[in-house]
Protein backbone atom coordinates (compact mmCIF):
# COMPACT_ATOMS: atom_id res chain seq x y z
CA UNK A 1 0.00 0.00 0.00
CA UNK A 2 1.30 3.23 -0.93
CA UNK A 3 2.13 6.13 1.53
CA UNK A 4 -1.16 8.73 0.85
CA UNK A 5 -4.30 7.51 -0.51
CA UNK A 6 -4.71 10.90 -2.03
CA UNK A 7 -1.85 12.99 -3.84
CA UNK A 8 -3.92 16.71 -4.33
CA UNK A 9 -2.28 18.76 -6.42
CA UNK A 10 -3.75 22.33 -6.13
CA UNK A 11 -5.09 23.75 -2.33
CA UNK A 12 -7.79 26.08 -4.02
CA UNK A 13 -11.31 25.49 -3.24
CA UNK A 14 -11.64 22.30 -5.46
CA UNK A 15 -8.78 20.53 -3.44
CA UNK A 16 -9.55 21.45 0.07
CA UNK A 17 -13.36 20.15 -0.92
CA UNK A 18 -12.07 17.07 -1.92
CA UNK A 19 -9.12 16.92 0.47
CA UNK A 20 -11.94 17.53 3.70
CA UNK A 21 -14.15 14.97 2.35
CA UNK A 22 -11.71 12.30 1.98
CA UNK A 23 -10.19 12.78 5.31
CA UNK A 24 -13.76 12.77 7.13
CA UNK A 25 -13.66 9.25 5.24
CA UNK A 26 -10.67 8.24 7.03
CA UNK A 27 -8.25 8.55 3.89
CA UNK A 28 -4.70 10.00 4.10
CA UNK A 29 -4.14 12.80 1.89
CA UNK A 30 -1.51 15.22 0.70
CA UNK A 31 -2.25 18.65 -0.53
CA UNK A 32 0.87 20.15 -2.19
CA UNK A 33 0.68 23.87 -4.25
CA UNK A 34 3.24 25.20 -6.23
CA UNK A 35 2.31 28.87 -4.61
CA UNK A 36 3.66 30.15 -1.25
CA UNK A 37 0.35 29.51 0.70
CA UNK A 38 -2.93 27.86 0.39
CA UNK A 39 -6.20 28.97 -0.58
CA UNK A 40 -6.04 28.92 -4.32
CA UNK A 41 -7.77 32.15 -6.11
CA UNK A 42 -9.43 33.12 -2.77
CA UNK A 43 -6.29 33.63 -0.65
CA UNK A 44 -6.66 36.97 1.58
CA UNK A 45 -3.29 38.71 2.26
CA UNK A 46 -3.57 40.53 5.35
CA UNK A 47 -1.84 44.02 5.50
CA UNK A 48 -2.94 47.29 7.68
CA UNK A 49 -5.56 44.89 9.67
CA UNK A 50 -7.74 44.71 6.28
CA UNK A 51 -7.99 41.42 4.22
CA UNK A 52 -6.74 42.13 0.78
CA UNK A 53 -8.39 39.47 -1.79
CA UNK A 54 -4.57 39.11 -3.66
CA UNK A 55 -6.54 37.35 -6.71
CA UNK A 56 -9.35 39.65 -7.33
CA UNK A 57 -12.57 40.60 -5.50
CA UNK A 58 -14.38 37.56 -4.51
CA UNK A 59 -18.00 37.65 -2.98
CA UNK A 60 -19.39 34.52 -2.12
CA UNK A 61 -23.24 33.93 -3.63
CA UNK A 62 -25.34 31.19 -3.83
CA UNK A 63 -28.94 29.97 -3.99
CA UNK A 64 -28.49 26.59 -3.31
CA UNK A 65 -29.10 26.25 0.14
CA UNK A 66 -26.75 22.94 0.94
CA UNK A 67 -23.58 24.55 -0.30
CA UNK A 68 -24.60 27.92 1.76
CA UNK A 69 -25.13 25.45 4.82
CA UNK A 70 -21.67 23.65 4.21
CA UNK A 71 -19.51 26.72 4.04
CA UNK A 72 -21.52 28.16 6.88
CA UNK A 73 -20.55 25.03 8.67
CA UNK A 74 -16.58 26.24 8.67
CA UNK A 75 -17.11 30.32 9.01
CA UNK A 76 -19.74 32.51 9.90
CA UNK A 77 -20.18 34.74 7.19
CA UNK A 78 -21.34 38.51 7.46
CA UNK A 79 -24.55 40.55 5.62
CA UNK A 80 -22.35 41.96 2.41
CA UNK A 81 -24.40 42.05 -0.42
CA UNK A 82 -22.59 43.31 -3.44
CA UNK A 83 -23.78 46.88 -4.88
CA UNK A 84 -21.32 48.10 -7.43
CA UNK A 85 -20.79 51.34 -8.91
CA UNK A 86 -20.11 52.57 -12.52
CA UNK A 87 -17.93 55.81 -12.69
CA UNK A 88 -18.06 57.13 -16.26
CA UNK A 89 -16.28 60.10 -16.96
CA UNK A 90 -16.97 61.26 -13.58
CA UNK A 91 -20.60 59.98 -13.34
CA UNK A 92 -21.90 57.68 -10.99
CA UNK A 93 -24.41 54.97 -11.77
CA UNK A 94 -25.79 52.26 -9.82
CA UNK A 95 -25.17 49.16 -10.62
CA UNK A 96 -26.93 46.54 -12.03
CA UNK A 97 -29.17 48.15 -14.42
CA UNK A 98 -32.32 49.18 -12.23
CA UNK A 99 -34.21 52.12 -11.51
CA UNK A 100 -31.56 54.44 -9.67
CA UNK A 101 -29.44 53.86 -12.71
CA UNK A 102 -32.42 54.86 -15.06
CA UNK A 103 -33.22 58.24 -13.00
CA UNK A 104 -29.18 58.81 -13.22
CA UNK A 105 -29.33 58.30 -17.04
CA UNK A 106 -32.46 60.31 -18.28
CA UNK A 107 -34.37 61.97 -15.00
CA UNK A 108 -37.20 59.07 -15.27
CA UNK A 109 -38.93 57.96 -12.14
CA UNK A 110 -41.61 55.41 -12.77
CA UNK A 111 -40.87 51.61 -14.76
CA UNK A 112 -43.46 52.61 -17.71
CA UNK A 113 -41.10 55.82 -18.10
CA UNK A 114 -37.75 53.51 -18.33
CA UNK A 115 -39.34 50.47 -20.15
CA UNK A 116 -40.53 53.77 -22.79
CA UNK A 117 -36.98 55.14 -22.89
CA UNK A 118 -35.32 51.81 -23.62
CA UNK A 119 -38.02 50.30 -26.10
CA UNK A 120 -37.81 53.70 -28.45
CA UNK A 121 -33.67 53.43 -28.11
CA UNK A 122 -34.11 49.68 -29.10
CA UNK A 123 -36.75 50.83 -32.22
CA UNK A 124 -34.22 53.11 -33.46
CA UNK A 125 -31.44 51.44 -33.98
CA UNK A 126 -33.05 49.08 -36.31
CA UNK A 127 -31.07 45.97 -35.50
CA UNK A 128 -32.63 42.55 -36.33
CA UNK A 129 -29.88 40.15 -36.65
CA UNK A 130 -27.12 41.48 -34.47
CA UNK A 131 -23.69 40.91 -36.21
CA UNK A 132 -21.17 41.51 -33.36
CA UNK A 133 -21.18 42.26 -30.04
CA UNK A 134 -22.10 46.00 -30.05
CA UNK A 135 -25.29 45.16 -31.94
CA UNK A 136 -26.23 42.19 -29.33
CA UNK A 137 -25.97 44.90 -26.79
CA UNK A 138 -27.75 48.03 -28.22
CA UNK A 139 -30.16 45.47 -29.83
CA UNK A 140 -31.14 44.17 -25.76
CA UNK A 141 -31.08 47.89 -23.54
CA UNK A 142 -30.83 50.48 -26.14
CA UNK A 143 -27.43 52.64 -27.19
CA UNK A 144 -27.44 55.18 -23.51
CA UNK A 145 -27.06 52.44 -21.84
CA UNK A 146 -24.28 50.20 -23.86
CA UNK A 147 -22.24 53.34 -24.93
CA UNK A 148 -21.92 54.29 -20.95
CA UNK A 149 -21.83 51.51 -19.14
CA UNK A 150 -21.00 48.35 -21.44
CA UNK A 151 -18.86 49.55 -24.47
CA UNK A 152 -15.64 50.86 -22.85
CA UNK A 153 -15.95 48.25 -19.90
CA UNK A 154 -16.01 45.28 -22.27
CA UNK A 155 -13.40 46.31 -24.68
CA UNK A 156 -11.04 47.02 -21.79
CA UNK A 157 -11.82 43.15 -20.55
CA UNK A 158 -11.43 41.48 -23.98
CA UNK A 159 -8.93 43.82 -25.34
CA UNK A 160 -10.70 44.00 -28.63
CA UNK A 161 -13.38 46.95 -29.94
CA UNK A 162 -16.66 45.51 -29.37
CA UNK A 163 -17.28 45.42 -32.57
CA UNK A 164 -15.14 42.64 -33.37
CA UNK A 165 -16.18 40.64 -30.54
CA UNK A 166 -19.08 38.26 -31.51
CA UNK A 167 -22.58 38.62 -30.37
CA UNK A 168 -22.90 35.33 -28.33
CA UNK A 169 -20.64 36.81 -25.62
CA UNK A 170 -23.37 38.58 -24.29
CA UNK A 171 -27.12 36.45 -24.17
CA UNK A 172 -28.99 38.70 -21.60
CA UNK A 173 -29.01 42.04 -19.85
CA UNK A 174 -30.45 41.86 -16.93
CA UNK A 175 -32.56 45.45 -16.52
CA UNK A 176 -34.61 45.08 -13.62
CA UNK A 177 -36.82 48.00 -12.65
CA UNK A 178 -37.40 48.19 -8.99
CA UNK A 179 -35.15 50.68 -6.71
CA UNK A 180 -33.03 47.65 -6.32
CA UNK A 181 -29.06 47.36 -6.13
CA UNK A 182 -28.08 43.98 -5.10
CA UNK A 183 -26.07 42.72 -7.86
CA UNK A 184 -27.03 39.61 -7.54
CA UNK A 185 -30.23 38.20 -7.21
CA UNK A 186 -29.03 34.51 -5.35
CA UNK A 187 -30.76 33.88 -1.95
CA UNK A 188 -27.28 33.88 -0.30
CA UNK A 189 -24.58 36.19 -0.49
CA UNK A 190 -21.71 37.33 1.87
CA UNK A 191 -18.22 37.30 2.92
CA UNK A 192 -16.72 35.13 5.50
CA UNK A 193 -15.94 36.89 8.51
CA UNK A 194 -12.51 37.01 9.37
CA UNK A 195 -12.09 36.54 5.48
CA UNK A 196 -12.14 33.31 3.06
CA UNK A 197 -8.89 31.81 4.60
CA UNK A 198 -10.80 31.06 7.62
CA UNK A 199 -13.03 28.76 4.69
CA UNK A 200 -9.59 27.10 4.12
CA UNK A 201 -8.25 26.28 6.95
CA UNK A 202 -11.20 24.90 8.13
CA UNK A 203 -11.66 23.07 5.00
CA UNK A 204 -8.08 21.58 5.60
CA UNK A 205 -8.15 20.96 9.37
CA UNK A 206 -4.84 18.92 10.04
CA UNK A 207 -4.72 17.49 6.24
CA UNK A 208 -0.75 17.53 5.57
CA UNK A 209 0.09 20.22 3.09
CA UNK A 210 3.36 21.08 1.26
CA UNK A 211 3.95 24.51 -0.56
CA UNK A 212 5.91 25.74 -3.21
CA UNK A 213 5.80 22.25 -4.64
CA UNK A 214 5.22 22.19 -7.90
CA UNK A 215 3.74 19.13 -8.83
CA UNK A 216 5.74 18.55 -13.03
CA UNK A 217 8.71 18.92 -11.27
CA UNK A 218 8.60 15.50 -9.77
CA UNK A 219 5.71 13.61 -11.07
CA UNK A 220 7.17 10.47 -10.76
CA UNK A 221 8.24 10.46 -7.22
CA UNK A 222 4.78 12.46 -6.24
CA UNK A 223 2.92 9.70 -8.42
CA UNK A 224 4.52 6.73 -6.69
CA UNK A 225 3.46 7.99 -3.44
CA UNK A 226 0.00 8.25 -3.96
CA UNK A 227 -3.16 5.27 -4.56
CA UNK A 228 -4.64 8.55 -6.80
CA UNK A 229 -3.76 11.88 -8.30
CA UNK A 230 -6.69 14.50 -7.59
CA UNK A 231 -5.30 17.23 -10.22
CA UNK A 232 -6.70 20.68 -10.16
CA UNK A 233 -3.34 22.62 -12.39
CA UNK A 234 -3.61 23.15 -16.10
CA UNK A 235 -4.99 20.08 -17.85
CA UNK A 236 -2.64 20.91 -21.34
CA UNK A 237 0.37 20.95 -19.01
CA UNK A 238 -0.72 17.76 -17.84
CA UNK A 239 -0.55 15.93 -20.94
CA UNK A 240 2.55 18.16 -22.14
CA UNK A 241 0.78 20.20 -24.49
CA UNK A 242 0.74 17.85 -26.75
CA UNK A 243 -2.85 19.37 -28.53
CA UNK A 244 -1.41 22.54 -28.10
CA UNK A 245 -1.88 25.41 -25.58
CA UNK A 246 -5.20 26.46 -24.20
CA UNK A 247 -5.42 30.50 -23.70
CA UNK A 248 -6.57 32.59 -21.30
CA UNK A 249 -7.06 36.59 -20.25
CA UNK A 250 -4.72 37.30 -17.60
CA UNK A 251 -5.15 40.84 -14.86
CA UNK A 252 -2.54 42.47 -13.32
CA UNK A 253 -3.26 44.23 -9.92
CA UNK A 254 -2.14 47.68 -8.69
CA UNK A 255 -2.96 47.47 -4.57
CA UNK A 256 -1.82 50.76 -3.02
CA UNK A 257 -2.16 51.72 0.38
CA UNK A 258 -3.65 55.31 1.38
CA UNK A 259 -3.82 56.81 4.53
CA UNK A 260 -7.26 57.77 4.95
CA UNK A 261 -10.06 55.83 6.63
CA UNK A 262 -12.67 55.46 3.84
CA UNK A 263 -11.26 56.33 0.44
CA UNK A 264 -14.17 55.43 -2.14
CA UNK A 265 -17.58 54.38 -0.11
CA UNK A 266 -17.93 51.16 -1.46
CA UNK A 267 -15.88 48.31 -2.08
CA UNK A 268 -16.21 48.10 -6.25
CA UNK A 269 -16.43 50.85 -8.45
CA UNK A 270 -16.28 50.29 -12.04
CA UNK A 271 -14.62 52.49 -14.61
CA UNK A 272 -16.28 52.46 -17.90
CA UNK A 273 -14.73 54.21 -20.09
CA UNK A 274 -12.05 52.85 -22.49
CA UNK A 275 -9.67 55.48 -21.83
CA UNK A 276 -8.91 54.23 -18.33
CA UNK A 277 -6.38 51.53 -18.83
CA UNK A 278 -8.32 49.36 -15.50
CA UNK A 279 -11.78 48.18 -15.04
CA UNK A 280 -12.76 48.73 -11.66
CA UNK A 281 -11.27 49.68 -8.05
CA UNK A 282 -11.83 47.52 -5.14
CA UNK A 283 -11.06 48.77 -1.79
CA UNK A 284 -11.22 45.89 0.58
CA UNK A 285 -12.11 47.17 4.05
CA UNK A 286 -15.56 47.70 2.56
CA UNK A 287 -16.31 44.15 2.17
CA UNK A 288 -15.91 43.02 5.94
CA UNK A 289 -17.25 46.87 7.50
CA UNK A 290 -13.90 47.73 8.48
CA UNK A 291 -13.03 50.86 10.25
CA UNK A 292 -9.03 50.62 10.20
CA UNK A 293 -7.29 53.89 9.69
CA UNK A 294 -5.66 53.26 6.39
CA UNK A 295 -7.11 51.42 3.73
CA UNK A 296 -6.46 49.44 0.45
CA UNK A 297 -7.57 49.71 -2.95
CA UNK A 298 -6.90 47.55 -5.66
CA UNK A 299 -6.59 48.72 -9.57
CA UNK A 300 -8.20 45.84 -11.94
CA UNK A 301 -5.97 46.00 -15.26
CA UNK A 302 -7.24 43.07 -17.85
CA UNK A 303 -4.51 42.11 -19.93
CA UNK A 304 -3.11 39.55 -22.80
CA UNK A 305 -2.46 36.18 -20.75
CA UNK A 306 1.30 34.72 -21.70
CA UNK A 307 2.71 31.91 -19.42
CA UNK A 308 4.29 33.59 -17.16
CA UNK A 309 1.60 35.38 -16.04
CA UNK A 310 -1.68 34.13 -13.79
CA UNK A 311 -4.14 32.09 -16.00
CA UNK A 312 -7.88 33.73 -14.88
CA UNK A 313 -10.53 33.51 -17.53
CA UNK A 314 -10.49 30.81 -20.08
CA UNK A 315 -11.07 31.71 -23.25
CA UNK A 316 -13.83 28.98 -24.56
CA UNK A 317 -14.16 29.79 -28.20
CA UNK A 318 -14.04 27.23 -31.12
CA UNK A 319 -10.74 26.66 -30.71
CA UNK A 320 -9.86 26.51 -27.70
CA UNK A 321 -12.99 24.29 -26.66
CA UNK A 322 -11.90 22.03 -29.75
CA UNK A 323 -8.36 21.64 -27.84
CA UNK A 324 -9.97 21.09 -24.41
CA UNK A 325 -12.06 18.65 -25.47
CA UNK A 326 -9.39 16.31 -26.66
CA UNK A 327 -7.38 16.85 -23.30
CA UNK A 328 -10.77 15.88 -21.97
CA UNK A 329 -11.23 12.85 -23.97
CA UNK A 330 -7.52 11.45 -22.77
CA UNK A 331 -8.35 12.82 -18.76
CA UNK A 332 -11.19 10.02 -18.93
CA UNK A 333 -9.06 7.37 -19.57
CA UNK A 334 -6.74 7.73 -16.41
CA UNK A 335 -7.33 4.97 -13.85
CA UNK A 336 -5.89 6.80 -10.98
CA UNK A 337 -6.32 10.63 -11.66
CA UNK A 338 -9.32 12.73 -10.94
CA UNK A 339 -9.02 16.26 -12.66
CA UNK A 340 -11.36 18.91 -11.07
CA UNK A 341 -11.29 22.75 -10.53
CA UNK A 342 -11.39 25.65 -12.90
CA UNK A 343 -8.16 24.94 -14.62
CA UNK A 344 -8.25 20.96 -14.96
CA UNK A 345 -11.95 21.83 -16.45
CA UNK A 346 -10.86 25.00 -19.12
CA UNK A 347 -14.07 26.37 -17.02
CA UNK A 348 -14.77 29.65 -15.41
CA UNK A 349 -16.69 28.76 -12.16
CA UNK A 350 -17.69 31.02 -9.35
CA UNK A 351 -17.13 29.39 -5.85
CA UNK A 352 -20.62 27.76 -5.23
CA UNK A 353 -19.82 26.10 -8.35
CA UNK A 354 -16.39 24.72 -7.51
CA UNK A 355 -17.24 23.48 -4.15
CA UNK A 356 -20.52 21.44 -6.10
CA UNK A 357 -18.47 20.02 -8.17
CA UNK A 358 -15.94 18.67 -5.98
CA UNK A 359 -19.04 17.72 -3.37
CA UNK A 360 -20.33 15.99 -6.56
CA UNK A 361 -16.67 14.32 -7.74
CA UNK A 362 -16.38 12.86 -4.38
CA UNK A 363 -19.64 11.95 -4.53
CA UNK A 364 -19.33 9.61 -7.40
CA UNK A 365 -15.82 8.89 -7.04
CA UNK A 366 -16.13 7.01 -3.41
CA UNK A 367 -19.86 5.45 -4.60
CA UNK A 368 -17.52 3.52 -7.74
CA UNK A 369 -14.54 2.79 -5.38
CA UNK A 370 -17.49 1.19 -3.00
CA UNK A 371 -19.24 -0.36 -5.98
CA UNK A 372 -18.41 -4.03 -5.17
CA UNK A 373 -19.97 -6.33 -7.92
CA UNK A 374 -22.82 -8.48 -6.91
CA UNK A 375 -21.05 -12.09 -6.65
CA UNK A 376 -24.64 -13.68 -7.62
CA UNK A 377 -25.59 -11.71 -11.00
P1 LIG B 1 -7.71 27.70 -7.92
O1 LIG B 1 -8.23 28.53 -6.80
O2 LIG B 1 -7.06 28.40 -9.04
O3 LIG B 1 -6.69 26.64 -7.27
C1 LIG B 1 -5.80 25.88 -8.03
C2 LIG B 1 -4.52 25.71 -7.22
O4 LIG B 1 -3.67 24.75 -7.87
C3 LIG B 1 -3.71 26.99 -7.11
O5 LIG B 1 -3.43 27.27 -5.76
C4 LIG B 1 -2.43 26.67 -7.90
O6 LIG B 1 -1.28 27.29 -7.36
C5 LIG B 1 -2.35 25.16 -7.76
N1 LIG B 1 -1.58 24.51 -8.83
C6 LIG B 1 -1.77 24.61 -10.15
N2 LIG B 1 -0.87 23.88 -10.83
C7 LIG B 1 -0.10 23.29 -9.90
C8 LIG B 1 1.04 22.42 -9.98
N3 LIG B 1 1.56 22.05 -11.15
N4 LIG B 1 1.61 22.01 -8.82
C9 LIG B 1 1.14 22.42 -7.63
N5 LIG B 1 0.07 23.25 -7.51
C10 LIG B 1 -0.53 23.69 -8.62
N6 LIG B 1 -16.19 33.36 -7.59
C11 LIG B 1 -17.28 33.77 -6.89
O7 LIG B 1 -18.09 32.93 -6.49
N7 LIG B 1 -17.49 35.09 -6.62
C12 LIG B 1 -16.62 36.06 -7.02
O8 LIG B 1 -16.85 37.25 -6.74
C13 LIG B 1 -15.47 35.66 -7.77
N8 LIG B 1 -14.61 36.58 -8.23
C14 LIG B 1 -13.54 36.20 -8.97
C15 LIG B 1 -12.66 37.18 -9.43
C16 LIG B 1 -11.58 36.83 -10.22
C17 LIG B 1 -10.66 37.91 -10.72
C18 LIG B 1 -11.37 35.48 -10.56
C19 LIG B 1 -10.23 35.08 -11.45
C20 LIG B 1 -12.22 34.49 -10.08
C21 LIG B 1 -13.32 34.84 -9.29
N9 LIG B 1 -14.18 33.88 -8.76
C22 LIG B 1 -15.29 34.28 -8.04
C23 LIG B 1 -13.98 32.44 -9.03
C24 LIG B 1 -13.13 31.69 -7.94
O9 LIG B 1 -11.87 32.27 -7.88
C25 LIG B 1 -13.02 30.21 -8.34
O10 LIG B 1 -14.29 29.61 -8.34
C26 LIG B 1 -12.13 29.33 -7.42
O11 LIG B 1 -11.00 29.99 -6.98
C27 LIG B 1 -11.73 28.07 -8.18
O12 LIG B 1 -11.05 27.17 -7.32
P2 LIG B 1 -10.12 26.02 -7.94
O13 LIG B 1 -9.75 25.15 -6.82
O14 LIG B 1 -10.78 25.45 -9.13
O15 LIG B 1 -8.85 26.81 -8.55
Amino acid sequence: KKEYDYLIVGSGLFGCVFAHEAMKLGKKCLIIDKRNHVGGNVYCEKTEDINVHKYGAHIFHTNDKVIWDYVNSFVEFNRYTNSPMANYKGQLFNLPFNMNTFYQLWGVKTPQEAKNKIKSQIDQALITTPANLQEQAISLVGSDIYEKLIKGYTEKQWGRSAIDLPAFIIKRLPVRFTYDNNYFNDKYQGIPIGGYNKLIDGLLGNCEVRLETDYFNNRQQWNDRAEHTVFTGNIDQFYDYKFGKLEYRSLRFEHEIIDEENHQGNAVINYTERDIPYTRIIEHKHFEFGTQPKTIITKEFPEDWTPDKEAYYPINDKNNSEIFEKYKTLSKSEQHVIFGGRLANYQYYDMHQVIGAALKTVSTHFASLNAIPNPIS
